[in-house]
């Protein structure tokens, strides 16, 4: 049997039930038909209820945090963590290509244009040389404001992505940019109960978001999270995002344009019963990553593992294959047997619009494009 064959094989066994088996589908169980009976009973499906809130702290607890702030999505929460965090109108934002399109659309959002930097091969996540080499070659200090040298902008944060959840050298990136004074805001989307020299990811930049959509680790149906330490600043993030009214038991007063992006207290409802069995879930993915792992290990192939010092979630298995044909005689082999895997994401500087963007060399990514094969992971619930 060809070692694609036999990878096929490997995957049809983890997940015996499935006829095609899908990349990431959630799973539910008692907990959210409970919450969402709740909802209903009690007419509180829309903006107002008790389960955005323990949705709200349920996340900063997991991520380190003092405070979590609920929205619609994770790029509403990556774009109002950038706002949060300083970011105006033609500034430059530090990211990395390898990553879901709304980490850079998320930068433009914010009024802001991406610049992209290469990630490294171990840990998927922006490469921290590669950054100071940046910095320290195309920026400069003007009038206090650390300035670009190529178009002028202001630097005004630095947006590293944790991908599949696997850690990126986040300790060294928050050194680096407490050196050149660039507010760090980590794109946590994917990596909810990973952590780094046992911190969680999260708690290492001034914010960072988390994502909750249906394909994630666990879904609110769609949702988003900001965390932060700051209180003033979870008090104007929440304020802004359920459009800047000002409380008060009749009036609708409001002080600025704020955003309509609060979370219904539905989609909170199915996430908190999710997240009551985090603790599991996590446990499971840890232990379909090592099934492929050792498969992997056995076949003499390169699956994806978590970086030195981090514990990742695993939210998504990976393999790098030996060369660009073989990634798609593998899809290929995967998709004719109806399961399901993909590449990585089209690189961002290689999609139109990001196409005239600034960047580093970006070889890493590269060829982490023309290799990475991501594979199914779900965490089906046992009966
Ligand atoms: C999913 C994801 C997002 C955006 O989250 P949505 O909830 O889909 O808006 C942002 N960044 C990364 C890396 C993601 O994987």
């Amino acid at each position: 049997m060809s070692d694609f064959a036999s990878v096929v094989e490997f995957i049809r066994s983890q997940f015996p039930r499935s006829d095609t088996v899908p990349l990431h589908a959630p799973s539910f169980g008692p907990e959210e038909r409970h919450n969402l009976l709740e909802c209903l009973d009690s007419t509180m499906v829309s903006t107002i209820g008790p389960f955005v809130d323990r949705f709200e702290s349920e996340v900063a607890r997991l991520s380190g945090r003092r405070y979590g702030i609920a929205v619609i999505n994770g790029t509403v929460a990556l774009q109002m963590a950038l706002r949060a965090a300083g970011v105006k109108e033609g500034d430059e934002v530090l990211t990395q290509p390898l990553t879901f399109v709304a980490t850079a659309n998320a930068i433009v959002h914010s009024g802001a244009h991406p610049v992209f930097i290469d990630v490294e091969r171990e840990s998927l996540g922006l490469d921290p040389d590669s950054l100071q080499l940046y910095l320290e070659r195309n920026s400069e200090v003007i009038q206090g404001r650390r300035v670009s040298k190529q178009t002028g902008r202001r630097i005004a944060a630095c947006v590293p992505v944790h991908v599949f959840g696997h850690p990126c050298r986040i300790d060294r990136i928050a050194e680096i940019c407490s050196a050149f004074a660039i507010p760090l805001v980590e794109d946590a989307a994917e990596a909810l109960g990973s952590t780094y020299l046992g911190r969680p990811c999260g708690s290492f930049g001034s914010l960072a978001a988390f994502s909750f959509n249906g394909n994630k680790i666990v879904t609110a149906g769609g949702g988003g999270v900001v965390v932060t330490d700051d209180e003033s600043c979870a008090k104007w993030l929440k304020h802004i995002t359920t459009v800047a009214k000002i409380p008060h038991p009749w009036e609708y007063d409001h002080d600025e344009v704020g955003f309509n992006y609060r979370l219904p207290n539905i989609n909170a409802a199915l996430v908190v019963g999710q997240l009551s069995r985090f603790a599991e879930i996590l446990v499971k993915k840890r232990h379909l990553a090592q099934n492929y792992l050792d498969f992997f290990t056995g076949l003499g192939m390169a699956g994806v593992r978590e970086p030195d010092g981090a514990r990742s979630n695993y939210w998504l298995n990976s393999l790098l294959t030996k060369n660009v044909g073989e990634r798609d005689q593998m899809l290929k082999t995967m998709v004719d047997h109806g399961v399901m895997g993909r590449p990585a994401w089209r690189l961002m500087h290689k999609l139109p619009m990001y196409a005239s963007s600034p960047r580093s060399s970006l070889t890493n990514a590269e060829w982490l494009e023309e290799r990475l094969v991501a594979l199914p992971s779900s965490t089906p619930l046992s009966n």
